[in-house]
């Protein structure tokens, strides 16, 4: 066709598939297997349909008041988003806009450098080391920007505090995004360094530990200078990204604290009994953070695994990439599914 040399190509993220069929079991897309606070269904029969008259409020409303609150941060260091990857969308396109690479891990969120394509951001892909750990060294370099996922995707593993703040301290002149989509499950949170650091951004989500995947609601804390530059960019797109409904229902969810802990609780429970179940069928899981874990059999290719589980409905996540073909994202899904998990892994062990 003689216009598409003027369409922008790009190679899109490949989201985790969503089947939907009876009995399946889905520990493919890190999704909480426990449903939102028991708040958010009582105020969804309160939600008032004339509130869908009016546009929503830009800045997020009281929804950005309960998590600046929530969180020790001010409202105007505080951004909401349609989901983390809106926000981390965002983020990227209004802080890496220098000619230099940006930095991240050759085996991360899948999603940064199809951000960075299609925004024509270079970037640099810096190796794990052989345990899948980043070093944090390797980020004093020249750069554009960085973006961690603390702890990483799909790795399961986590840095700690302080070498997240050697890399924010030693990179005064980038921004550091740091992808907290998993933190509650067992990560530090880099919004402590937040009094300190003008150049770092802490994104997180409601769609893991808040069980909100489906309401499309992230956030990200910065300094007041960052998140307005942050809105500036966002308002020359789509003012209006949030809608009323999330709004109204991501409020309750935050105010919920003690649901919210028990939560956590039952899924990193169920995570240390998969993991030392797993460890008797002669499987090696990454130490996670996380409500998933990355695992790998000592005999069994990974590739056989996932298609054994496929077959009876049993959803996990294989990635065909350099370095992690040979292992397995297993979510965490409640007790009940996880044992199911672990006899059917025990059957393809035992059959071999
Ligand atoms: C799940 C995930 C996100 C995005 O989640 P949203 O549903 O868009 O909030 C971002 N980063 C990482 C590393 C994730 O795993």
């Amino acid at each position: 066709m003689s216009w598409e040399k003027n369409i922008r190509k790009v190679v899109p993220y490949i989201p985790g598939e969503q089947p939907d069929f009876e009995n399946m079991i889905k520990l493919n897309t890190n999704e909480n297997p426990y449903p939102p606070a028991p708040g958010v269904k009582r105020v969804m029969d309160e939600f008032p349909p004339d509130k869908l008259r009016l546009y929503p409020s830009v800045d997020g409303g009281e929804l950005s008041r309960v998590l600046a609150e929530r969180y020790g941060r001010s409202v105007k260091e505080t951004f909401v988003g349609v989901g983390s990857d809106d926000v981390l969308a965002v983020a990227f396109l209004t802080c890496f806009d220098s000619e230099k690479p940006i930095l991240f891990p050759d085996i991360t969120y899948s999603f940064y450098d199809v951000w960075a394509d299609l925004y024509r951001i270079p970037y640099e892909r810096i190796p794990l080391d052989d345990s899948f750990r980043i070093r944090k060294e390797d980020y004093v370099r020249e750069n554009g920007g960085i973006v961690i996922a603390n702890p990483n995707a799909p790795t399961s593993v986590a840095m700690g505090l302080s070498d997240i703040e050697y890399i924010v301290a030693n990179n005064p002149e980038s921004i550091v995004i740091i992808d907290e989509a998993y933190v509650d499950f067992g990560g530090e949170s880099a919004i402590a360094l937040l009094d300190r650091y003008d150049n770092l951004i802490v994104v997180q989500t409601f769609s893991k530990a808040r069980s909100m995947a489906g309401m499309r609601i992230g956030y990200a804390f910065a300094c007041e200078k960052l998140i307005e530059a942050m809105n500036d960019v966002k308002f020359s797109i789509n003012s209006y990204t949030m809608n009323q409904t999330s709004l109204f229902y991501g409020v309750e969810a935050v105010k919920d604290e003690e649901y919210f802990r028990t939560n956590l609780e039952k899924v990193i429970k169920t995570r240390e009994n998969t993991v030392a179940e797993l460890d008797k069928l002669g499987f090696s899981t990454l130490p996670s953070s996380t409500n998933f874990i990355f695992t790998t059999h000592e005999s069994i290719p990974a590739s056989r695994i996932f298609e054994e589980l496929r077959k009876s409905n049993i959803f996990v996540r294989h990635f065909n990439k350099k370095r992690i073909d040979n292992y397995l994202r297993v979510t965490i899904g409640t007790d009940e599914q996880m044992k199911v998990f672990i006899q059917k892994v025990t059957e393809i062990v035992k059959s071999k």
